[in-house]
């Protein structure tokens, strides 16, 4: 009964094409907590700093692929710290929203003057903020169009249907391919069988959860001489994770 619950939660529509990272920027800590369970629930990897200090760290130590930044913050503008970002070339390209209060026009100008790519107004609801973001990315990733997935030494093609490893294609059913590519849009998160049934198969089939295992132990088999089978976990006792490796 769990699972089911947790399976409402988790509508396939909600989620993201691919993990992205979030970078949130915000020293008031209930913002942050409401954009960090709320997207992380739809599949995003969040990100926290509360201050320009914490964000510059953050951005030495990974790239996000967009900025969500307050306007207030405590040692130092988001205005500036946008203006800092877009100077320089390892993080020019990442897209911002600005998150404000402040509601006069000239504000909303001058932020995106700064090179912010958008804004939204406190207080603002997860749903304006998660449709601004996929915009935002939609407008800002190229690999939207050319259409692969892409996980360390894995490559996805949707077009073509190819499975590519260290560039050598490797040959694999469709199930196993639907398998990959739902894994892939969604690592690091653990899915029971009725789950994957939902997402991979479609609610409308009948098939027995049985059948996951099956297609799973196949999957396998496939990534093996290629030292990728380890991607696949199995969590014993509710299903199987994709992990990414590092
Ligand atoms: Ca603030």
């Amino acid at each position: 009964m769990e699972l089911q619950s947790d399976y409402e939660l988790q509508k396939p529509s909600n989620f993201p094409m691919r993990t992205y990272r979030i970078l949130i920027v915000e020293d008031e800590k209930p913002i942050r907590d409401m954009v960090y369970f709320a997207l992380g629930s739809d599949g995003y990897e969040i990100i926290e700093a509360v201050d320009g200090r914490g964000a510059t760290e953050k951005l030495a130590q990974q790239t996000p692929h967009l900025i969500l930044m307050d306007w207030m913050l405590p040692d130092v503008s988001g205005l500036e710290l946008v203006r800092r970002i877009k100077r320089d070339d390892l993080t020019r390209e990442i897209p911002i929203i600005m998150l404000t209060a402040k509601t006069e026009e000239r504000d909303k100008i001058e932020g995106l003057d700064s090179g912010a790519d958008d804004y939204i107004t406190k207080p603002f609801s997860i749903k304006e903020l998660s449709a601004r973001i996929r915009a935002v990315l939609r407008r800002s990733d190229p690999n939207e169009h050319d259409n692969k997935l892409m996980h360390g030494r894995l490559v996805l093609d949707l077009d073509a249907h190819h499975v590519l490893i260290d560039g050598q294609q490797i040959e694999v059913g469709p199930t196993e391919f639907r398998l990959l590519e739902f894994f892939m849009t969604h690592s690091d998160k653990v899915y029971s069988r009725a789950q994957l049934l939902d997402f991979v198969w479609g609610r409308s089939k009948f098939v027995e959860e049985r059948t996951v295992d099956v297609h799973i132990l196949r999957l396998r088999k496939l990534l093996k001489p290629h030292d990728c089978h380890t991607m696949v976990q199995t969590v014993r006792g509710y299903g199987y994770r994709f992990v990414v490796e590092k």
